[in-house]
């Protein structure tokens, strides 16, 4: 323990500097001149006036905390004159609002010698607060003993109201930020979140954790998600650009709208000071419109299952009446042939002309058969995402699969890129492939009633899977079931044989295949691929 310098608070007995004429106090004097860089002496007059220059508060005081000396800076940070400090206790500058536990760890390390810094609510000689930045450094003597303290202070009341008024405003911010009804999160150019918000890890939480940023990264169309650094420098943003995930499973899908816009953020660390560009960061505001999205979806459903209700009854038509035709054909055909027969022949057989009239009645009845055909219904093309479109097909097939105790495995690509088509038709087709697989796991020789669907993007195309655990399709007859009128089925009285061709005819349409997966391990695997919109790369 230091022992203490004797208490001398008599302001006659202490030691004070003339305010104009400086001169050095007695311990500076008998430092003599101290040796400066280079061996070239600098005198103690020079450290006086270093220290009444300088700007920073300066105070000398005994062990007992009255002052000895106060330096110019002091007096206009504290208001108060150098005649009326000097003999004066530091405590002259409490405001009585630091707590006493404050000054008692300050007393505690100054009597060990140690050094003390920190923060003290002062007060002006006017009586305003202000908050001091304190650093005590005691000064040994020659005994190796604290004769005095060194007290270097400055008023950091500024600095406190801009630090307070930051925290504030950050605490703020994210309480707003919290409460707000969406996900936000701020991205760093890989993609990584460095700030999320309370709606952002609840969304995480329903749609499982790290799905949700690739999600809406891959998932928003003409925004480079998989390259930022490359987005950030083409400018790329999206606004309320919506966007389907769906987790797949018996989980509903989720509709998000989703909005991105560039920040740059200032960068923090010292060594980067003089560098003018900070860190650019992706705000990405995600809105979960699922509830909103489902109920429109109900009523898009009701008015779905009427059109292709509709579809269907004149696709039935269809099919009756070319089936018709094609019999009605084959038999004019045959009668063409005789005809032809007799007419090589020679002589007036009357037969030729009744072939020839039955030729004829046989064409008129053909022409009406052809204009009685219920004409394509007209629709327009759209970007269709084809995970909507299989469960569109499931929802509506579900009663007829559950009737017939089959399960299904939906196995989505939780993000599909768009492509480009005839919604009722793509529908239709699908549902035919639906309808098969069932079909097929209900015949004699099925070996189970499990139906596996799937989608996903392979290069520039999405894929579709729809696999059975029915019989299966024999290796000589994978490209004959999409014949026309063409039926292997065990019990053929129910189908027409031309709902595989019309479905290839409608992906062909859509610059789309179809063909039956020779590599598919059990029943039969269809294979459906369609070009994504655009011919775009799916990432
Ligand atoms: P108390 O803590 O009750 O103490 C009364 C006095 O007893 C003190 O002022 C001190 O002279 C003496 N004392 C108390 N404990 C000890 C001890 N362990 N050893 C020796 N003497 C002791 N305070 C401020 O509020 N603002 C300042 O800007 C400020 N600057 C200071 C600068 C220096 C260089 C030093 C050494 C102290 C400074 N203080 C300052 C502390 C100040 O001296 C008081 O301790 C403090 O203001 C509390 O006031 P108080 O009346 O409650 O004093």
């Amino acid at each position: 323990m230091p022992t203490e310098a004797p208490i001398n608070n008599r302001p006659q007995d202490l030691n004070p500097l003339p305010a104009a004429s400086v001169a050095p106090p007695e311990w500076l004097r008998a430092l003599g001149a101290v040796k400066g860089l280079g061996g070239a002496a600098l005198p103690p007059q020079l450290f006086l006036e270093a220290v009444e220059q300088a700007p920073l508060a300066i105070s000398i005081t005994d062990t007992r905390a009255n002052i000895l000396y106060a330096n110019p800076a002091f007096e206009r940070t504290t208001g108060y004159a150098r005649q009326e400090l000097i003999g004066q206790n530091e405590s002259i500058l409490s405001n009585r609002a630091t707590p006493k536990e404050v000054y008692r760890q300050m007393w505690e390390s100054l009597a060990q010698g140690r050094r003390w810094s920190g923060l003290l609510v002062n007060r002006h000689k006017d009586g305003s607060p202000y908050l001091a930045e304190l650093d005590i450094t005691p000064v040994l003597g020659p005994d190796g003993e604290t004769s005095h303290f060194l007290g270097l202070h400055r008023d950091v009341s500024e600095v406190h109201q801009l630090t307070q008024g930051i925290r504030n405003q950050k605490a703020l911010l994210e309480r707003v930020m919290d409460a707000a009804p969406f996900a936000l999160a701020l991205l760093d150019l890989q993609g990584s979140a460095v700030l999320r918000n309370r709606g952002f890890h609840e969304l995480e939480e329903r749609i499982g954790q790290g799905r949700l940023i690739p999600a809406v990264l891959k998932g928003i169309e003409g925004f480079s998600g998989d390259d930022l650094a490359a987005a950030r420098r083409r400018g790329e943003t999206f606004s309320e650009q919506e966007l389907v995930f769906d987790p797949g499973g018996s989980g509903e899908p989720y509709w998000f709208s989703c909005s991105g816009g560039w920040i740059e953020q200032a960068d923090s660390r010292a060594d980067h000071y003089f560098e003018a560009p900070g860190e650019q960061r992706l705000l990405l505001v995600i809105n979960d419109i699922s509830a909103l999205k489902r109920q429109q979806e109900r009523a898009r459903r009701n008015a779905m299952r009427a059109l292709m209700a509709e579809h269907e009854m004149s696709e039935r038509i269809r099919e009756a009446l070319s089936g018709a035709m094609f019999q009605l054909q084959s038999n004019l055909n045959l009668a063409h042939a005789a005809a032809g027969m007799l007419e090589r022949r020679g002589g007036q057989d009357p037969l030729r002309g009744v072939l020839v009239q039955l030729i004829d009645s046989g064409n008129r009845a053909l022409d009406a058969l052809r204009q009685g055909a219920p004409a394509e219904p007209g629709e327009p093309r759209g970007l269709l995402n084809l995970n909507q479109i299989v469960r569109d097909v499931l929802g509506l097939m579900t009663e007829r699969m559950l009737a017939e105790g089959i399960e299904v495995e939906w196995s989505p690509e939780a993000v599909l890129p768009s492509i480009h088509g005839l919604q009722t038709g793509l529908r239709c087709a699908i549902k035919q492939l639906v309808a098969n697989a069932i079909d097929a796991m209900s015949e004699p020789d099925a070996r189970g009633r499990l139906l596996r669907v799937s989608t996903h993007t392979h290069g520039n195309r999405v894929l579709l899977r729809v696999q059975d655990q029915g019989p299966g399709i024999p290796e000589e007859l994978r490209f004959r079931v999409f014949e026309p009128f063409f039926t292997a089925w065990s019990a053929p009285g129910k189908h027409t044989g031309v709902g595989l061709s019309a479905a290839r005819e409608m992906f062909a349409r859509h610059g789309g295949e179809i063909e039956i997966d020779p590599n598919g391990q059990e029943g039969c695997r269809v294979v459906v691929s369609l070009p994504l919109a655009d011919g775009r790369e799916a990432r």
